[in-house]
């Protein structure tokens, strides 16, 4: 049986690797397949990392996710790469059941399966990914070939409108493309977006496709009222279109949120089941950053520890 088993190999998965590894609980890290993103999760679909501690030069999001890996490994964390399908949570040990049809069971688990941008079913969004497209304006925002520039965020929630409003800091103009004719963003954030001198709503539009060969260069915006197409020349788009958490697997067993998140207690990585433990995007809708998943991935190791030892009477 294991004392620690890890699923998900994002940030906090790997942050919760090192420190349960030199904490000497010899974790077992299901580093996922496809299920959820690809092994090393979202840092590995993305390039420059300018925000991420200890790395002036910023680095590549996967070679960032390579060093975790290889710190992880270094201390002894076991990794299978595979995705979870199912566990069972309503019996003591935890059992954890992979896709090959392995069972393990595990004295204590750490969920860190993150969430995966919903993106837009696009050929040519998919050519350009990473060349002007992103799904993340915080990350994103702020490098040099989105300066002064026209930008354009995608979606009408309040997610879309923070992501605009935070593009205003750097573009010389934010464009919010929203499908109707009024925001699903809350009123407060309604009120920021629509006085703002940068930001301009275009009211009923969906993007019909992504316009440029090596480099965004514009968007081809189709009308959901009158169905006419119009060009909007950009050189960076950001779809806030939503996340989904990868939580499939967990088939109701922990408390979700109406968003489907993890629900974890204020301050803490404790789940409603007691011996499991959340981290990273999974369990955060609101900071999704790699170094809060990384951080909550050490709380949910620490509190794993805590956890064990209190069981063993120590
Ligand atoms: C385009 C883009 C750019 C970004 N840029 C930045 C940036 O510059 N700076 C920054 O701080 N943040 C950035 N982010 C956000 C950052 O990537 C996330 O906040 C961070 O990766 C979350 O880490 P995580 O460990 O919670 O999960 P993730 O990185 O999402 O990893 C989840 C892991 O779980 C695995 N998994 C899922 N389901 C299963 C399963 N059933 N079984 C086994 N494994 C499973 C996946 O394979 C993956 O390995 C960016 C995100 C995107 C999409």
């Amino acid at each position: 049986m294991e004392k620690v088993i890890i699923i998900g190999s994002g940030p906090s998965g790997f942050t919760a690797a090192n420190y349960t590894a030199r904490a000497n609980l010899s974790p077992l890290l299901f580093e996922g397949f496809t299920a959820g993103g690809i092994p090393g999760g979202q840092l590995m679909i993305t390039n420059l990392i300018e925000n991420f501690p200890g790395f002036p030069e910023g680095i590549q999001g996967p070679q960032l996710m390579m060093n975790m890996r290889e710190q992880a490994q270094k201390h002894g964390t076991r990794l299978i790469t595979e995705d979870v399908v199912e566990v069972n949570l309503k019996t003591y040990p935890f059992t954890v059941k992979s896709m090959s049809d392995e069972t393990y069971s595990a004295e204590t688990l750490i969920i860190s399966t993150g969430a995966t941008a919903k993106r837009l079913p696009l050929e040519s969004e998919k050519k350009l990914w990473g060349k002007g497209i992103s799904a993340c304006a915080t990350c994103d925002g702020g490098l040099p070939v989105f300066r002064n520039k026209e930008l354009a965020v995608i979606g009408g929630g309040d997610t879309a409108v923070e992501e605009a409003l935070h593009l205003t800091q750097f573009a010389s103009k934010v464009y919010l493309i929203h499908r109707r004719d009024e925001l699903r963003a809350s009123k407060v954030m309604q009120r920021r977006v629509l006085t703002h001198p940068k930001v301009q709503i275009v009211w009923n539009k969906v993007v019909e496709e992504f316009l440029g060969e090596q480099q965004l260069t514009g968007l081809k915006l189709k009308d959901t009222v009158t169905g006419e197409s119009v060009e909007l020349p950009v050189v960076g788009a950001f779809e806030a279109i939503g996340h989904v958490p990868n939580t499939a697997f967990i088939n109701g067993q922990l408390e979700l949120d109406d968003l489907g998140y993890i629900v974890t207690k204020k301050g803490s990585t404790v789940t409603s089941v007691e011996g499991v433990f959340a981290a990273g995007d999974v369990q955060d809708h609101l900071f999704r950053q790699a170094v809060t998943a990384a951080g909550t991935g050490c709380m949910a190791a620490v509190e794993a520890e805590k956890w064990l030892q209190e069981r063993a009477g120590i």
